[in-house]
């Protein structure tokens, strides 16, 4: 998963950039970049870290220019090293051309492999190298024509942004898999995963680049932009999971916000799912806060912060030479004995993936003192590994993958265990964003690729 952002023709694009790339830090924390151009040169800046880390006042004054693209990563193909760090940038024919991508090419490797045979020298491992090598060997002078030849031949999920001297093109994948929304910042466009990284700088959210569409934006055209839809129709598949999990509360995306869908896909559970004689909603905060205020208004029992989590966990921590159970999970997540003790507690979560965080989470509330705990998932079973971008683990390692609803509630140690069915789950996402999502991750129903 990764964020991506972009902005035409302001005065200090770079800088707006580093805040975009900020409000969608949740997107990607392993490696952030920019690439910025005055219309003639670019200036690249790309380092691992957070972004506000790597982006100081001195490297944002040399990312110099009127338009920039950002990107912050999170592998998913690809391993976590510098040179796989985005935006790409390359020299062609067709002078510099970078990309920002989110998302999974399904036959990157495939492709690779005949372009190496072909003479081609990759610089990473990253998949969306292969847009690049793909423009430069087109034949083609132009970017758009050059794009829409390389893009004809990968399949798979992206949602790209592409600068070079002449043009910012923002293109999402013909079935839209990942989120891309539009917007304008002092009327010149500007683009996003999310639209939260429009409210930080005050940039207007007009609407999603449709599935299928690339936005062509003139830098030498007083930034004007243009749609074309170079790809044959093809039915939606926007990735559910964005909804349930992945993108941030306050964002819009496909259309409705995410905070109101969460809400309501915990008012499906508690309708689903009820919870009989229990005291309490609490949240796995903070995925699963929005889902268990829904919880809470359907069903009518008290909503409680009854587990803190701290938000202060760098990457690293020093435990004492002699262990401490469940060190990890403690950390992060800790009950409020005063507020569960004696009490039957519906604990409300997002997802649950190799279950090893419930587990340890349940067995900590028991010995805070919760009589029972009635766990309720605000998501269908995670059983499937994604294949177009969210960072799933193998088959093996997914809970759901080989295990029953009864044999997963053993292993966390649940009093009870109910998960929203898949139908349920779709119903509320349709609700404001129309048919059209990818749930390949819960039925494994993986949508077919041109
Ligand atoms: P687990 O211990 O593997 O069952 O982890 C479940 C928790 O991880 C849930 O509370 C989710 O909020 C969170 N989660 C689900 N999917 C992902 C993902 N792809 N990346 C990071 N965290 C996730």
């Amino acid at each position: 998963m990764c964020a991506i952002f972009g902005i035409s023709g302001a005065e200090e694009a770079a800088n707006l950039t580093y805040l975009g790339l900020h409000a969608l830090q949740h997107r990607g924390q392993e490696g952030t970049g920019i690439v910025s151009t005055n219309g003639t040169d670019p200036f690249v800046h790309k380092e691992r870290g957070l972004v506000g880390d790597i982006f100081t006042s001195p490297v944002i004054d040399r990312l110099k220019g009127h338009t920039a693209i950002g990107h912050n990563r999170y592998s998913t193909a690809g391993g976590n090293t510098s040179e796989n760090l985005q935006p790409v940038i390359m020299k062609s024919s067709i002078g510099w051309v970078s990309i920002a991508h989110n998302g999974n090419l399904v036959n990157a490797s495939e492709l690779t492999r005949k372009l190496e045979e072909e003479g081609s020298i990759f610089q990473s491992t990253a998949d969306t190298e292969v847009i690049l090598h793909l423009i430069a060997k087109s034949g083609e002078r132009n970017l758009v024509t050059a794009l829409t030849h390389a893009l004809k031949q990968i399949s798979g999920a992206y949602s790209l942004l592409v600068l070079n001297k002449e043009y910012l093109i923002a293109v999402r994948d013909p079935q839209g898999f990942r989120p891309l929304v539009m917007g304008e910042h002092n009327g010149k466009p500007i683009f996003a995963s999310e639209t939260t990284a429009f409210d930080l700088i005050g940039a207007k959210y007009q609407r999603e680049v449709e599935p299928g569409e690339m936005v062509v934006v003139s830098l030498k055209n007083e930034f004007k932009n243009s749609s074309i839809y170079p790809f044959k129709p093809t039915p939606k598949k926007r990735c559910v999971f964005e909804q349930v999990y992945f993108a941030r509360p306050d964002s819009i995306i496909y259309g409705s916000n995410v905070y109101q869908t969460r809400k309501k896909l915990g008012k499906r559970l508690a309708e689903e799912q009820p919870a009989k004689n229990a005291d309490m909603v609490i949240p796995v905060p903070d995925s699963g806060v929005y889902a268990a205020i829904g919880y809470s208004e359907a069903s009518r029992l008290p909503f409680e912060m009854g587990i803190i989590r701290s938000h202060y966990i760098g990457r690293t921590f020093i435990e004492p030479r002699q262990s401490i159970r469940d060190f990890g999970v403690k950390l992060k997540l800790n009950p409020v004995a005063e507020t569960i003790h004696g009490k039957s507690l519906v604990v409300v979560d997002d997802s649950l993936v190799r279950g090893t965080t419930s587990k340890k989470l349940i067995q900590h509330l028991r010995n805070a003192g919760a009589r029972e705990v009635h766990l309720r998932i605000s998501a269908p079973p995670t059983a499937h590994p994604c294949f177009y971008g969210i960072d799933t683990p193998t088959k093996k390692e997914l809970l759901a993958s080989s295990n029953s609803v009864e044999e997963i509630r053993k292993f966390v140690g649940a009093d009870t265990l109910g998960y929203l069915s898949i139908e349920g789950l779709l119903k509320v996402a349709q609700e404001k964003s129309g048919e059209g999502f990818c749930h390949a991750c819960f039925s494994g129903d993986y949508p077919c690729l041109n």
